[in-house]
This record gives C-alpha cells, structure tokens and sequence, in this order.
C-alpha cells in the first residue's frame, strides 16, 4: 500500500471509491517537484514524504523519515547559516512561507522556498504539510543578477569619476589658454597675422572646452545624476544675460543677434523652474544657430502661450537664417554623436554631435519636447514649449530695474580687488584682465594669505578660487564671515555641478563665476556687486 493512502487510512477515512481517487491523490503526490513532508500536528512526528524530498536531501536509497519529530528534522537538515533560522527551526505550527537554507544527507547545502500549511482533510484535520521546493537555481541567478549590477554600476561610477576628474583637470589648462589669449587679443597694435594665429588658439581652446563640458554633461545624462533643481528666478534677467554672453560672438561674425520677450506683458517676471538647464539649453540652440547660420540674423524669442495666477505656458523659439538641415535628418541630429555635415574631408563645421541630445534631454527633464523645423539653404526653427510655475511675489524697485540693469553701465576703475588664488597662470590672467580694468589689486596665494590681508586692508570685492590646497575656499569664507568683514566675494570654480549655484550661494558666496572665465562675465559681475562701492569712488 503506498504512504499516502496508508495515512488516509490513519484517518479513518476510506471506501472504494476513494480508493481510486487516493490512488490518483498518491501519484500527484509523489510526481510533484516539491518536497513534500507530511506530519502531525499533535505529535509533530512525520507521517509521510514523497520522492522529492528524498531527491533533494539525497536521503540514502530506502531511509524513510516517518516518527522522526519536524522540529528533529530541521535540527538536522537546516543549515546554521539559514535564512528564518528560528522560525523554521521551533515555529512550523502556523501557516507561513519563506525561504531556508539546508544541508543535505550528502552535505551539499540548498536553498529551499518552505511553505506549511494545515492539510485540510476534513473539518478537524490533524495534519499539517510542509513544502520545500528547491530554489537554488533561481538564488543563483538572482545573486549572478546582482553581482553583474553592481560590476556595471562600478564600471559606470568610475567612468563617471574619471570623466569628471579629466574635465576638471582638462578644464584648468585650458582656463590659462583662453585667457591668456584673450589678453593677447586685447592688446592693440599685434600684427594681423599674431592676431589671427591667437584667435586659432582662442577658437580652438574654446571649442575643446565646450567638449569637455558635453561629454560630461551626457555622461551625467547616462548615469541619470542629472536632477532638476527648481527655484525662483528672474527669466528676463536670464535671457538678457544669455544674450549680453553672446553678443560679441555674433558681432565678431557679423550675424545679427534679435531678441523678442515680452517683458512688459508679465506682472511679475519671476519664474520656478531649472535656470540652469533652461539656459544651458537656449545657449545650446544660439550656439549652433550661430556655427551654422554664415549670414543674416538669429532670433531668440519667447513668446507666452497660456498665462494663469499659478503657471505660464511660455514657448521658446531660436530661430536662423542658416544652412538648414535636410528633412530626412531631422530627426537624427537629436541622436548622440549624430552631425550632418560630418564628411571628414570636408568637414567645415566643428562640435562633438552632443549639444542637441543634451538639450533635448535638459527640455524633456523641464516638462516639454524639442522641435525642429527647417529648410535647406534657408534656415532653422527650434523651439519648445514648456509650462513654468509662477513665483508669486511683489517685486522692489531694484528688482524691477534689473531687467534693464544700471550697473551694466558702471565703470570699474580704482575698485579695491583681492584676488585669492594658488595658480599662479590663472592669477596672472585674473591679474592682467583687473589691471586691463584699472581696479587696484592685491593677491594671496593661499586663504591664510587672505585673512591677513583682510586685517590690514579694505577691499571693494574678493574674487576666490574654491579649490586652494590646506584651507579651501569654503573655509576661507567662513573665517572672513567670521571676522564681521561685509564684501561680496566670488567664487572662482573649475568644477562644474547641477547644484553649484546653491552649493555657492547657501555657502555665502555672492555668486561664482566658473573658470576658464570669459573677460566679460567677470566685468559684468564686478560691476553688478560693487554698484555701491563704485558711487562712493
Ligand atoms: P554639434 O553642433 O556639436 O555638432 P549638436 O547635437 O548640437 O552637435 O547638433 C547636431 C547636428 O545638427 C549638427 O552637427 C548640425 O549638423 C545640425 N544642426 C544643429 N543645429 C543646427 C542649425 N541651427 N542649423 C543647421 N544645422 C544644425
């Protein structure tokens, strides 16, 4: 008689008819891939297993289990190193699953899924089964799943670090290089062939640079560690800044820069969202409008499409009267390395093929889809429409002035600068473009330096570099707020992060300026935060 119709029969239960269906019950019993174990509630001895449980603790041929006490069983089959050791061990009584790990007859250790449940036989059952399937196979994979993670995520962390190391440490030289050319440049009298060759350097640092910053750029992408830094700001002070940056570059190349926002349309200009990330994508488009437009004009307008108390729906437009892009590629230059005029033999157009796979990721991230409209040998339109939250709150007097801003008029000359900074190539370009300015200028090479000086001298402005060895900039800051000193102070930056703006500002810098510099943002800069000083001169 097989085990299981013998424990239906221990039961008390039986007749010819079910003697046939016990039949069927036993082999279902016996062929299931589970182990299955029998036992009584009461007692806790076990009164049956089937064939897979001696399959799986590799039972010796004909070692039957039965009388041995559940609780005796685990004893000797759980592992030490089990996974619910103590549940399995002492509390198999109420209905439970999870997973456990056992050593078998032949030392070999599993993993096994248990699950115990009362056998329902009739309404006051004895019994109770215990199940083991044995998963082993699926923990293997599971953790080869986890293992093969962790190597890409290391591999892709320290692509991440090497890619930002190299930026940053390809970003310092390249500070000397632009700025050094563009103090040669700004020297009159150079014989034109001298100025033409320095203005081959400058375009070609320049160039590199904006390499250096979308590679990294898309391989934050790639890791997703770019994140949206929403705060309140000024859109038509952004917008005029972008354009004020961008001003020389169209002038030097005879291109007519138009801009068309409607500021007087808005009661209150400022705006929550990403403003770096909407500027980064808007210089992104006036700069290829700009590379691929050889005469006429490119237009930047935002024009706003829905306006609510809470919310604009603004759209931003760039449009050239440039070169165009074939139909069939239009929607491939939003590919990564993707560039349309890339012949190698003829190749007139520089740049990396990431500027528009950037931005139509830094769009997408700020609610909206870049488009593209365009016609060969005519022009192009790129635009986007995105919804911005209003910041609701007056603005002061002096808010309101800054979208014209006063201070861009200001001359410099005579303020009192500190500059604070190791390298001695990026001192000497600072040097040379304050002396150019006429400011009066004293220098430290180190923050200690700086708090010295501080002591003895009074300054207008301090222009800071935040990555000096022994006391950082960040320190030196702390210790001059700490010596009641009120100056605004820049921090210089060859380090570039989504967060820099509140990681400088929330420190107690003024603002920063990131290095290489160009000559007319830091004017820009020395003009905004010394307008008070300057009256006083
Ligand atoms: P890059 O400009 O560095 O090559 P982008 O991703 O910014 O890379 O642009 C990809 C390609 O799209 C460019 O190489 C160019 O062929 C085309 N393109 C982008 N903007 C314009 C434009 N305003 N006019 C003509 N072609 C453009």
């Amino acid at each position: 008689m097989n085990s299981l119709f013998r424990f239906r029969r221990i039961n008390g239960k039986g007749n010819s008819l079910e003697n046939q269906s016990n039949q069927y019950l036993e082999a279902a019993f016996q062929a299931s891939n589970d182990g299955l174990i029998v036992y009584d509630k009461e007692s806790q001895e076990v009164i049956t297993i089937n064939k897979t449980i001696s399959r799986i603790f590799e039972l010796p041929e004909g070692m039957d289990l039965k009388g041995l006490n559940i609780n005796r069983f685990m004893m000797r089959y759980l592992s030490g190193e089990s996974p619910n050791f103590t549940k399995l061990l002492n509390e198999l009584n109420e209905n439970w699953t999870g997973e456990g790990l056992f050593t078998t007859h032949q030392k070999n250790t599993f993993y096994g899924l248990v699950n115990t449940n009362i056998l329902s036989l009739d309404s006051e059952s004895r019994f109770r089964i215990l199940s083991i399937t044995d998963i082993s196979a699926s923990k293997k994979f599971q953790r080869d799943i986890l293992a093969a993670n962790e190597k890409v995520e290391m591999a892709s962390k320290s692509k991440f670090r090497f890619l930002s190391t190299i930026s940053h440490e390809l970003r310092t030289p390249l500070n000397g290089i632009i700025g050094t050319s563009y103090l040669i440049l700004s020297k009159t009298n150079l014989p034109a062939e001298v100025n033409k060759n320095i203005e081959v350097i400058k375009y070609s640092s320049q160039h590199m640079l904006e390499i250096v910053n979308n590679i990294l750029d898309f391989s934050k992408m790639d890791e997703c560690k770019m994140a949206l830094n929403e705060k309140p700001f000024n859109l038509f002070n952004c917008l005029n800044n972008i354009t004020g940056s961008f001003q020389n570059l169209f002038n030097e190349q005879n291109i007519k820069l138009i801009t068309n926002f409607p500021s007087v349309e808005l009661e209150n200009p400022e705006i929550i969202s990403d403003e770096i990330k909407l500027s980064q994508t808007i210089k992104n488009l006036l700069s290829n409008a700009l590379k691929f437009t050889n005469c006429g004009e490119v237009v930047l307008s935002v024009k706003i499409v829905e306006k609510s108390e809470s919310s604009l729906l603004l759209n931003f437009e760039v449009k050239d009267t440039g070169i165009g892009i074939p139909h069939n590629k239009l929607k491939d230059i939003f590919e990564a390395f993707e560039q349309v005029y890339n012949d190698d033999l003829k190749r007139k157009y520089q740049g990396s093929g990431l500027g528009l796979t950037i931005s139509s990721e830094l769009v997408r991230m700020l609610g909206g889809t870049i488009e593209v409209e365009s016609i060969v040998g005519k022009g192009s339109r790129f635009f986007f429409t995105i919804s911005l939250k209003r910041f609701i709150q007056k603005l002061s007097d002096s808010e309101i002035r800054e979208v014209n801003p006063e201070w861009e008029k200001k001359d410099i000359k005579g303020i009192r600068a500190l500059i604070v900074e190791d390298n001695e190539i990026n001192a000497s370009i600072l040097r040379s473009f304050l002396k150019k300015w006429q400011l009066s200028i004293k220098e430290a090479a180190t923050g200690v330096h700086a708090l010295e000086l501080l002591k003895y001298h009074k300054f207008d402005i301090i222009l800071m570099d935040l990555e000096m060895p022994e006391m950082n900039g960040y320190t030196t800051l702390r210790k001059i707020q700490e010596l009641k000193i009120d100056v605004p102070v820049i921090a210089f930056t060859a380090t570039l992060l989504d967060d820099m703006n509140s990681l400088i500002t929330e420190s107690g810098f003024t603002d920063y300026i990131n290095k290489p510099f160009k000559p007319a943002d830091l004017k820009r800069k020395i003009q905004k935060y010394c307008e008070r000083k300057i009256d006083y001169v």
